[in-house]
């Protein structure tokens, strides 16, 4: 870093210092979030198999990553979406795809939300990680009730045969979600995947429902 931009750095840190988004107190150097809340934060989970990939989530779910979670996918706070993907960057140190792979949403969810949680933090993780994106490898050509609107039965038909995978695909891909709760959601996009000679899904999700 140049001194220019060390000088930028120290005057938009005084103009603008960060704020915990969870609390309102005064944020770490260059996050917002305080020191308290970070030690607050839940648990990493253990990574959990998936066929032969693995389950991979920066938080167990829980409060208040939860709150966060909303606020960027339903509220459209990105800066809540970037907060989490950085905290989680570390859960996926082992994982070693050839490609990012977002969970799709139904074009008419899309035009409702007006961005996918899930590309966001494809594009962010993909980015750190030096990995490509590929946002539309994956087509979900039917339309789903929301799964966190359903009982955990009801999840699994809902989004049997949701997916479409374009071709060509990379032998070992990441899917990006944002929570893995049941599973059904990854495990119908991973059949697509399959379907399109992907050998290898490992899942890369902010929380995962334990
Ligand atoms: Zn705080």
């Amino acid at each position: 870093m140049n001194l220019v931009d060390r000088i930028c750095k120290r005057l938009n840190y005084g103009i603008f210092p960060p704020i915990c988004r969870l609390c309102g107190n005064p944020g770490l150097p260059e996050w917002d979030l305080c020191l308290l809340c970070h030690r607050a934060l839940p648990c990493r989970p253990p990574p959990k198999l998936f066929g032969e990939g693995l389950v991979l989530a920066g938080f167990d779910y829980g409060n208040p990553v939860d709150g966060l979670i909303r606020h960027f996918k339903f509220q459209a706070q990105l800066g809540a979406g970037r907060l989490l993907a950085r905290l989680c960057e570390p859960a996926f140190d082992d994982s070693r795809p050839m490609a990012l792979v977002p969970v799709p949403l139904h074009i008419r969810r899309l035009r409702q939300r007006g961005f996918n949680q899930s590309l966001e933090l494809a594009r962010y993780w993909g980015r750190r990680r030096g990995l490509p994106v590929l946002p539309s490898a994956l087509v979900r050509h039917r339309d789903t009730a929301m799964q966190s609107t359903l009982t955990s039965p009801e999840r699994e038909p809902n989004v049997r045969g949701a997916f479409r995978a374009v071709m060509p695909l990379p032998r070992h891909v990441a899917l990006i979600d944002d929570v893995f709760t049941t599973g059904a959601t990854c495990r119908a996009a991973r059949e697509a995947l399959f379907a399109a000679g992907v050998q290898q899904v490992d899942v890369w999700c902010l929380a995962r429902v334990t």
